[in-house]
């Protein structure tokens, strides 16, 4: 169903505004937003739309097309308790952050697969939040309304993510991917030619969530942190590997490590976007696979089932490939040949099996529209 009929299906009116905003991979700069390094997203073309409508009292009602047998009751009011649970957290988070004083009507559709690592929370919050800033006419930037949303997710839904993901929702450009430097949030359009080159980008969802055992996020984090502060610069981003390799001995092995990796992520991102703008795919792609050996031996935030999907995309003819996101199980990426595709995916398909993993999930998706109002 159309989601203006859903809409009125559901409340009984039209729907003032319909926005929508899309899912993100990101194709290079994983585990530095926080080391103020830069990364390297494309919005994929699956998106979340959002049809939304003023009420004369203080009301929220949400739906969504995900969870079609509930209506969510709250009111601007009980925003100020940022409490509760559950998928609406979501959405109250965006109302709560840009501060709307007036009752509304929401319904929503995520067509990006939820939990898969491609960031459906983003997509939500940023088609909510885009509608929201047309509705209300409250001519915030998409800079401003990033930071917002991340507000929101930081704060209301209490997940300690980056600015990455909505940045990205938010700004992208078809046929682009954005270079977001995390330290000023200033970016770039990089032409993505994929296509014209018989090139796609496989994501895998393996499916796999591992607990967190040895601290993860938290730890990965606090060890740039010292390192930083043992070798006197202010973060990762200023740091050059020459003074690292020289400076070795302040650092214990597990800070040497993890900054390490920063510091090379970080190079190798700019060399990402050189590669991309000459059409040096083949480079491109040894770049994703240094990605991938940095984060699994320096940052070491793989898992077996991350790395089964690299090294069998690899086998099998892919130009490079790499685990993304936080690590411990979710997605990974693998820049393949057209022609390819069905073999990688059997091939990834067959090696799970054999080893007793749950089968994973394909996707692809060029680079895609950021976020936009259709309505
Ligand atoms: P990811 O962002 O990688 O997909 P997250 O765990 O960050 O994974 O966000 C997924 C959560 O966002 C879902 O569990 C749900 O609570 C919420 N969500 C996202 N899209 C929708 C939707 N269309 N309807 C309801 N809830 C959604
Ligand atoms: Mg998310």
């Amino acid at each position: 169903m159309e989601i203006a009929q859903a809409f009125e299906t559901s409340f009984g009116t039209k729907p003032e505004v319909i926005a929508q905003a899309p899912g993100r991979v990101n194709l290079i700069g994983e585990h530095i937003d926080y080391s103020q390094g830069l990364v390297l997203p494309f919005a994929i073309d699956a998106v979340t739309k959002s049809a939304i409508r003023k009420r004369d009292d203080d009301q929220i009602r949400i739906v969504s097309a995900q969870r079609p047998e509930e209506m969510i009751h709250s009111s601007i009011l009980e925003l100020q308790q940022k409490g509760g649970t559950g998928w609406s957290r979501y959405v109250l988070g965006v109302i709560w952050a840009l501060e709307i004083k007036k009752g509304l009507d929401l319904y929503v559709d995520g067509r990006v697969p939820l939990g898969a690592g491609l960031s459906s929370s983003a997509a939500l919050e940023c088609s909510v939040a885009t509608g929201l800033n047309h509705l209300f006419q409250l001519g915030k930037s998409s800079t401003e309304l990033a930071q917002l949303t991340q507000r929101a997710e930081n704060q209301y839904v209490v997940v300690p993510c980056g600015i990455m993901d909505q940045s990205v929702s938010l700004m992208a450009k078809n046929g682009y991917a954005l270079l977001l430097d995390c330290r000023d949030l200033s970016t770039q359009h990089v032409p993505v030619d994929f296509a014209e080159a018989g090139l796609r980008l496989l994501i895998v969802d393996t499916r796999a969530h591992h607990a967190l055992i040895d601290g993860g996020y938290a730890e990965r984090r606090a060890s740039c942190e010292s390192a930083a502060a043992k070798l006197g610069v202010a973060s990762m981003r200023e740091l050059e590997m020459q003074q690292l390799e020289r400076d070795h001995d302040k650092l214990t092995s597990v800070e040497f490590q993890r900054a390490r990796h920063a510091v090379s992520e970080i190079a190798r991102v700019l060399k990402a976007v050189e590669r991309l703008r000459a059409k040096q795919f083949l480079e491109f792609g040894e770049l994703l696979n240094q990605s991938h050996i940095s984060l699994r031996d320096d940052y070491t935030v793989s898992c077996p089932e991350l790395d089964l999907v690299v090294d069998t995309a690899n086998a099998n003819g892919a130009l490079g490939a790499r685990m993304v996101g936080g690590g411990f199980g979710g997605s990974a990426i693998a820049l393949i040949k057209d022609e390819d595709a069905g073999k990688i995916s059997l091939a990834i398909e067959k090696a799970f099996a054999d080893a007793g993993y749950q089968a994973p999930r394909f996707f692809d998706s060029l680079p895609s529209d950021g976020a936009k109002v259709i309505s």
